[in-house]
């Protein structure tokens, strides 16, 4: 699904990526560990194309994606990701930030709009005057339908629909990071990207969160998670990868990476972890 070839990244004079190369397949979970700073974050950043890679190539769905000419919306309603932080929209309620990019996707496409008319429909679209601006049409007003139809339903399936019309301030960090995931689930992405989306939870809450990953990833959803969850890790992935400095050290299935890691700075990490 997605082939990664010698990916670089420098920031300045400073390469925090030094040659990156790995494919993901179709339906698996790796689960990426490594030290604070080894360049994780930075690494799922390039994937979602939030960060230009300074070389290398991505190519997902026979498309390099690293090269800039390539259509970034068109990429990214593909590949959902979730952070450490949630990073929901506060002013918007819990069921608008469910619908808002299906909804500003649906509307680009409609008229190959370009990037800020697209925007200013959605805004009309979720106007909270009684009169909008201008004149909704019946396509919008049935793209947003839809979308608050799917955004409903994936609020019931996490057991939330009565949260829809809260703003996230007022829900707890599960309850934030269980609605972040579902809104990247309402674009129908082929990949989901986890960067480390239990860190800043209360102890508690850890676990209500991981096990909806884990329902998708029974249901055969392709994911890359960065995590400090080990269990979890060697419970869920297909494949972990261990990151240092910038590179991938070792590349292996659970079992062998939590049992018999080859290289001694996995074995250094992993005896601080475990
Ligand atoms: P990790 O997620 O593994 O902790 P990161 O990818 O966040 O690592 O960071 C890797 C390195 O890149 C770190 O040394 C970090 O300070 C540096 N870095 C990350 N983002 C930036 C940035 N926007 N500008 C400069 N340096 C950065
Ligand atoms: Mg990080």
């Amino acid at each position: 699904m997605i082939d990664v070839i010698d990916l670089r990244k420098s920031y300045g004079k400073v390469e925090v990526l030094k040659g990156i190369t790995t494919s993901i397949k179709q339906g698996e979970k790796i689960a990426i560990i490594g030290p604070s700073g080894s360049g994780k974050s930075t690494f799922l950043r390039c994937l979602n194309c939030m960060e230009d890679p300074t070389s290398g190539s991505i190519i997902f769905n026979g498309q390099d994606i690293a090269d800039m000419r390539v259509d970034i919306n068109v990429h990214r309603r593909q590949m959902g990701m979730v952070f450490q932080h949630f990073n929901l929209f506060h002013n918007k309620t819990v069921l608008e930030n469910i619908m808002l990019a299906p909804v500003y996707l649906g509307i680009q496409d409609l008229r190959k709009q370009k990037t800020a008319n697209a925007m200013l429909r959605v805004r009309n679209l979720f106007s909270k005057n009684k009169k909008p601006l201008h004149p909704i049409t019946t396509t919008e007003a049935k793209i947003k339908a839809e979308a608050k139809e799917r955004a409903m339903s994936l609020l019931r399936r996490i057991g939330l629909e009565d949260k829809a019309h809260v703003y996230p301030s007022t829900l707890s960090g599960g309850q934030k990071q269980r609605i972040a995931i579902i809104r990247a689930l309402a674009m129908n992405p082929k990949v989901i990207l986890f960067d480390e989306p239990t860190s800043a939870l209360d102890p508690e809450m850890v676990g209500e969160v991981l096990d909806l990953i884990k329902q998708l990833a029974d249901e055969g959803m392709t994911m890359v998670i960065v995590t400090h969850e080990m269990g979890f890790a060697r419970e869920v992935a297909t494949r972990v990868i261990f990151m240092n400095e910038g590179q991938i050290v070792e590349d292996d299935t659970p079992e062998r990476i939590f049992t018999n890691p080859q290289h001694p700075r996995t074995k250094e990490f992993l005896s601080k972890v475990l």
